[in-house]
């Protein structure tokens, strides 16, 4: 029997339509192009051109890629629409739920004195009738935090430092457990670990909190940058630190790590202080231009620049550790990279279109205000309120949600109706968000492309691409198991 195979022409055919993408170049001859449904592919330019123009591909490996990632298509029937639809709406699943990530700003009060301090914090002695959350407040957020759509919800107790109000902490949880009836509520508290109890610690590991607490290297530059009294705040928080090991519970923590004007030269110290005290990823974070942050930029702030290879340093400090047999990951770069290998959201708010501020992030301040972020209420405290929602004492749910507040993030908050944002070919795996655009630029909109936010994205997408692009098959694993998690 004679099998009759399609020629090859059928193959690498010039009767194909262009699907919607975008493409820039990342490097000498070498294009990055993409889809709305964060698929990718690099191409030189010889077969960009041809593409473009329609004609035979004749690389029928690079042929099948671009019909297989959805550039291409040969048939553009209703399945595959379908197809595509059930993509972007897996992408954008982040949406389905509206605001998951609740934040209860309990205090203002705080044991530590930090340089880059964005929370406007007021010392641990000022009257907590001012500086804390009332029971009325706290009742009100907490009915409101539950009348959330979403089945999963996530409640974070923040500061200052959250901890001074311990009481509030546990009544809130309390209140909780007994409102809700039917959904998986996950407690994070962010804290410096300077002055927790057993008693306290044991509460939150008895409850499952995830503990977030900040680590920004060896105890000099910690201390420099965070003071706890005269002793500085690294003993305290290592000591609370080994306290949680020895209870078996540092699963349940994760680190921030700020980076000040003094960690530029330190990337390798920083790293071997995570990898010694246990941890498994570091968060290299810039410093936000909020609160103290913006006041001493002159003493600790640094250009773009600075941070982008600071960061790289980093990147490949990591990298190098992890093929010594160091399991460790850089969780920005992972972040990047799942949205540019899975098929699937992350969930990080900072990196999403729509933005986080508002769809994916609720803020109810001690005072009863209620703000989209934690960076809008930052903003807030230094006298700017542009961006608060309402009052949960005078406000309904329509009028803080509804509200003119979030149809301006809205109208701000979307890539595809950004300019520049709309054309970029890395738009997939960045962001929008007009908080901080509006604090950097003093528009919403900010001025994609030249603003700051844009600059880091694109530099750190980049980096990431043509790392995973141009990687040896090592690195190249150690990268995809980043994405993959
Ligand atoms: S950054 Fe946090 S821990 Fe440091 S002073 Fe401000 S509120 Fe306190
Ligand atoms: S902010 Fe910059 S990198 Fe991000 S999508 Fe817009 S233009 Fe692209």
């Amino acid at each position: 029997m004679s099998v009759k195979f399609r020629s090859k022409e059928a193959f690498s055919s010039t009767s194909y339509t262009l699907l919607p993408f975008r493409f820039t170049k990342i490097d000498e001859d070498q294009y990055f192009l993409s889809t709305d449904y964060g698929e990718w592919l690099c191409l030189d330019s010889y077969t960009l051109k041809t593409l473009l123009a329609k004609e035979r591909i004749v690389d029928e490996q690079i042929y099948f890629q671009l019909k297989a990632r959805h550039f291409i298509s040969t048939d553009t029937t209703n399945t595959q629409i379908d197809l595509l639809a059930s993509k972007y709406k897996t992408k954008k699943s982040f949406l389905e739920n509206f605001s998951q990530l609740h934040i209860f700003v309990l205090t203002v009060r705080c044991n530590n004195s930090c340089v880059y301090c964005q929370a406007s914090r007021k010392s641990c002695q000022s009257d907590h009738i001012y500086y804390d959350m009332s029971e009325e407040v706290l009742d009100k957020s907490i009915d409101l935090f539950l009348s959330m759509p979403s089945s999963k919800l996530t409640l974070e107790f923040q500061g200052g430092e959250s901890t001074l109000t311990m009481p509030l902490i546990k009544k809130a949880v309390q209140q909780v457990k007994e409102k809700n009836t039917d959904k998986d509520i996950q407690f994070v508290v962010c804290t410096n670990l300077c002055e927790l109890s057993d008693e306290d610690l044991d509460f939150m590991i008895a409850h499952n909190f995830s503990i977030s607490t900040s680590l920004d290297g060896p105890e000099e530059l910690h201390n420099h940058n965070r003071k706890f009294g005269r002793i500085g705040a690294y003993v305290p928080l290592v000591d609370n630190l080994n306290k949680i090991k020895n209870k078996g519970a540092f699963n349940q923590v994760s680190a921030l790590m700020t980076t000040t004007r003094q960690s530029l030269d330190l990337h390798k110290e920083i790293i071997d202080e995570y990898v010694r005290q246990g941890f498994r990823s570091i968060f290299i974070r810039e410093l936000n231009p909020y609160g103290f942050a913006q006041k001493y930029f002159h003493k600790i702030g640094y250009d773009s620049a600075s941070f982008l290879s600071f960061y790289e340093q980093s990147l490949d400090y990591i990298i190098e550790l992890n093929k010594q047999g160091t399991i460790f990951r850089e969780s920005y770069a992972a972040l990047i990279l799942k949205k540019l290998i899975t098929p699937w959201a992350t969930g990080f708010v900072d990196l999403q279109s729509p933005c986080g501020s508002g769809f994916g992030v609720t803020l109810y301040n001690y005072d009863g205000n209620i703000y989209p972020s934690d960076e809008s209420r930052m903003m807030a405290e230094t006298g700017d309120q542009y961006f608060r929602m309402g009052n949960i004492l005078e406000n309904t749910r329509e009028e803080l949600f509804f509200g003119s507040v979030m149809q301006r993030i809205a109208a701000a908050g979307v890539n595809d109706s950004l300019p520049v944002c709309s054309d970029c070919a890395f738009s997939p795996y960045c962001g929008a968000d007009p908080v901080r655009r509006y604090q950097v630029t003093g528009s919403i909109y900010g001025r994609p492309g030249k603003d700051e936010f844009c600059v880091k994205n694109k530099s750190i997408i980049q980096m990431v691409i043509k790392k995973l692009v141009g990687a040896d098959p090592q690195t190249r694993e150690i990268l995809l198991q980043w994405g993959a998690k």
